[in-house]
């Protein structure tokens, strides 16, 4: 018997009792008594009117001498069948009611009833929704399961991640027709880690496999599984799996697995021992099925680095997606469905945009295309054209304009030979990324920007490109100083000098690339992420060692120092006239940066789209190094 005829037959007895309840208290006898006082009763008694009396308890019933009867209460007269012998009335007497069996058995079990009751109606009501929540469902392991046909996400919406797509489809392709592998002896895997930086389209990948697989798909994420509770996790897990077998062939999501799938043994003071827990059932529920029942798990994660081992062996998650950022062709393709949900002007080019948007994830280009859309809305335009999606791709690059910042005459000044101290170096400089555009209208945090755009999609950085960037960005403050004397300098450069700082010590400590310290990483990699992992297992260094990396940085940022203010001296003039420059027009471009440095008179900025045509050049670099040192188009500016 299941809950809901359980229930039903819980309903029926509860109404059927009340109804009894009712009747026993309002039935009314064969013929309605009258009722009499006491006193009334004795007169009559004495006068021989009553000719027969039934008592029960304390209740007389009497029949007269005329047919007619009557009912009194009896206050207990001790002489009352005294009385009654010498009228001689007939007396009948019955021992006190007893409620009947099925009523008493009814009244004992009654509070159990109707707590059972309410019991099961929140059993029913917190497994019914799928994961609303509720007080009673701890263990239950909170998967979505979507119906076919109710995500509307297709692998057509997934654009730039070629590889993954195709990777992807082949499993949905063997959980359609499973039958088409194994005749080949063909194992599939049991586990799929998609991983790649956040906002590539992992999630939307795994929507789009739930859009296209014809089979039921659990989708949760791993912070699902982390709750106050211990065990509860662990439970969780159990109960995903064990209704995944129900409804198998099928696929199993989980999003952002490190929340669960952490190293283990890491963890400091308390909680850790919940997700271990967690961990370990995972471990244990995919072991637990063989290839062919038609289970896959899919699981993502944007840090593949601080997975525990264990989930990575064979026969767990062995097969690994990488979802990477977008190339440029990738890029282009991505904009494109975003673009078909909004009115575009003739004069886009997807292909346009995407040169100049290196290093944008998918997100970023959704986000591109919407702020495009909003910009438009805001100027009345019926369709989205060029100059909108300039205007959108500086804010995402730049930050907001912040043009109710009101600066005065000598901070405007200062900062227009900061960010020009930036541009000038970073164009003097061997193999740095070409200088886009310089604005001193503050946005966000900084009063100015310079932006640098790479012309190609760029995987890995040499030394000397590291060491032009370094120069670049100590090009402001030093201009600052040239011009404004050592006391006027500001504290805006400590961005720039952080920055510089930063670069310095991974070259030394990480990527091997000083003279010095030779090819040793001497740097736990990110393990300040891992809080846990890094204070108890973290590589250490002695002393001399750090002395030496100290001195080390020390070189590379004084040698570059020297160089950025040895460039500023021979290009005063022209430091001058793009400072002159940008207090006039507040934002220069790429076209007037290069007739400042070649000494022509410079062009004026039309307005609008021409003087901010992207960068030109571009690639498609397909290789993927995951390692690479990531590096997005940052402006290096920001005073
Ligand atoms: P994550 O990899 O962090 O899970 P998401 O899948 O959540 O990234 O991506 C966020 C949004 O960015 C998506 O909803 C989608 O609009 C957009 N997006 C990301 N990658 C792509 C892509 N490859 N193709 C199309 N849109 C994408
Ligand atoms: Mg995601
Ligand atoms: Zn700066």
């Amino acid at each position: 018997m299941n809950a809901k005829n359980l229930n039903i037959l819980l309903w029926v007895a509860v109404t059927f009792w009340l109804v009894m309840m009712l009747n026993s208290l309002t039935a009314p006898d064969q013929i309605e008594p009258r009722s009499l006082s006491y006193s009334q009763f004795l007169q009559e008694l004495s006068d021989g009117a009553v000719k027969e009396v039934t008592i029960q308890d304390e209740t007389i019933k009497g029949l007269r001498t005329d047919g007619s009867r009557f009912e009194t209460y009896n206050p207990g007269d001790p002489g009352l069948v005294g009385d009654l012998l010498n009228n001689s009335v007939t007396i009948r007497a019955k021992p006190p009611e007893q409620p009947s069996v099925f009523m008493q058995v009814v009244a004992a079990w009654l509070p159990f009833i109707v707590l059972a009751g309410i019991w099961i109606w929140f059993m029913r009501r917190n497994s019914g929704g799928g994961g609303a929540g509720g007080i009673f469902n701890f263990g239950k392991s909170r998967a979505r399961q979507h119906a076919e046909g109710e995500v509307k996400v297709t692998l057509r919406d997934v654009a730039g991640v070629e590889e993954a797509k195709e990777e992807v489809a082949e499993l949905v392709d063997f959980l359609r027709s499973p039958q088409k592998f194994s005749n080949l002896g063909g194992r599939i895997p049991r586990g799929v880690l998609m991983v790649g930086p956040p906002g590539t389209g992992k999630t939307l990948l795994a929507r789009a496999i739930a859009g296209e697989a014809k089979v039921p798909f659990f989708s949760i994420s791993g912070s699902d599984f982390v709750e106050m509770f211990v065990g509860v996790g662990a439970s969780r897990v159990r109960d995903l799996f064990e209704q995944a077998k129900k409804s198998a062939p099928c696929i199993i999501f989980i999003d952002e697995i490190d929340a669960v799938g952490r190293k283990r043994g890491a963890g400091l003071g308390g909680g850790h021992d919940e997700r271990e827990q967690t961990l370990n059932q995972l471990l244990v529920e995919m072991d637990g099925f063989q290839g062919n029942e038609g289970i896959i798990v899919i699981a993502a994660t944007n840090r593949a680095d601080v997975l525990d081992p264990a989930l990575l062996r064979p026969g767990r998650f062995d097969r690994q997606v990488v979802v990477g950022l977008p190339d440029l062709a990738g890029r282009a393709a991505i904009l494109e469905v975003h673009m078909r949900k909004v009115p575009i002007a003739n004069d886009v080019d997807a292909r346009t945009i995407a040169r100049g948007t290196p290093g944008f994830s998918g997100a970023d280009l959704a986000n591109l295309v919407n702020e495009a859309a909003l910009f438009a809305a805001r100027a009345g335009h019926s369709d989205v054209n060029m100059e909108m999606f300039e205007k959108a791709k500086d804010k995402i690059m730049m930050g907001a304009e912040r043009r109710s910042i009101v600066m005065s005459e000598s901070e405007k000044k200062l900062t227009a030979y900061h960010e020009a101290g930036h541009a000038i170096v970073g164009r003097l400089v061997p193999e740095h990324d070409p200088v886009h555009k310089v604005s001193i209208i503050p946005r966000g945090r900084a009063l100015g920007v310079t932006l640098f755009l790479p012309e190609r999609d760029r995987y890995s950085m040499s030394k000397r490109q590291l060491e032009s960037q370094i120069s670049s960005l100590f090009g402001g403050r030093l201009a600052e100083e040239m011009i404004f004397g050592p006391e006027q300098v500001t504290t805006g450069a400590s961005n720039d000098i952080e920055r510089a700082t930063d670069i310095a010590r991974n070259m030394v400590t990480r990527f091997g690339l000083s003279d010095g310290m030779g090819p040793l990483a001497y740097a736990e990699d990110e393990g300040e992420v891992f809080l846990g992992r890094s204070v108890t297992q973290q590589r250490q260094v002695s002393p001399e060692t750090a002395q030496a990396i100290d001195k080390e940085v020390r070189t590379i940022i004084d040698r570059n120092y020297q160089r950025s203010k040895r460039l500023l001296n021979e290009n005063m003039e022209r430091l001058h006239t793009m400072a002159g420059a940008l207090l006039k027009y507040e934002t220069i471009t790429k076209e007037q940066i290069d007739d400042i440095m070649a000494d022509r008179r410079m062009r004026e900025p039309d307005d609008h789209t021409g003087g901010s045509t992207p960068t030109t050049g571009g690639g498609t670099g397909t290789a993927q190094d995951g390692t690479a040192p990531k590096q997005p188009p940052l402006p290096a500016g920001g005073l």
